[in-house]
């Protein structure tokens, strides 16, 4: 009996939160995953787009073209309504790229207590880009998770911004709903149903 090499797929970000949810996202499907860890000697990509299926574009491609691998990125961020919707593609940076997001949580919420807003709406949004083995952008997909920003963190589950964002529909944090809810409505693992179709469509193209 011959068997089939699955073909690999390489989620392409370091953050260990992103790899959880993703590896929990896409385990079921018919590839061998990696992720940058289990690549030598890879340079990260500057996030220099102004949209999250930019970043994550430049993010898939550049990974692609170094691992030799299909490769899927995502960017993602939160957009605050009250702050006019930053901060968007800069969530990472942040009141500093080095600092803990305790500290990016506090100056949010100081932020928009000065901003003279009374809206606490807010969004994650995620994109998400597939390059081929060659470097080449295959698919995009975006999407978003609605929700509004609490007075203070509540909850330690999840990662960033997961303390403080009630999505629409429930009474509690992402820090306090946990993986299972997360996983059905938040804006990553809606923007992945959208990429899975592909994805198996590319499989079912190839065997
Ligand atoms: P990047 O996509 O790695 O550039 O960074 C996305 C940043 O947005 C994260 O580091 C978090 O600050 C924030 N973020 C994105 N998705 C989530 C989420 O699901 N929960 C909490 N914060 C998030």
């Amino acid at each position: 009996m011959t068997k089939t090499r699955l073909t690999t797929l390489v989620l392409a970000t370091g953050n260990a939160g992103k790899v959880r949810e993703l590896s929990r996202i896409f385990g079921d499907l018919p590839f061998e995953l990696k992720s940058l860890r289990d690549f030598d000697g890879i340079t990260g990509m500057d996030e220099t787009g102004e949209t999250f299926v930019e970043n994550a574009s430049l993010k898939a491609t550049g990974f692609a073209v170094q691992t030799r691998e299909l490769c899927l990125a995502d960017d993602s961020g939160i957009e605050v309504e009250a702050l006019g919707n930053a901060p968007g593609v800069l969530s990472a940076r942040f009141a500093g790229a080095d600092t803990g997001y305790d500290v990016k949580i506090e100056r949010l919420l100081a932020m928009m207590r000065e901003s003279g807003s009374s809206s606490r709406k807010a969004r994650f949004v995620c994109g998400i880009a597939v390059a081929n083995d060659r470097g080449r952008i295959v698919h995009t997909v975006q999407a978003q998770c609605r929700g509004t920003i609490a007075d203070k963190p509540r909850g330690t589950n999840g990662f960033g911004y997961d303390p403080i964002f009630i999505p629409d529909g429930f009474g509690q944090t992402f820090g306090e709903l946990g993986d299972d809810v997360k996983g059905s409505i938040s804006h990553r693992a809606k923007a992945a149903d959208l990429i899975i179709r592909y994805l198996l469509d590319f499989i079912a193209r190839r065997t």
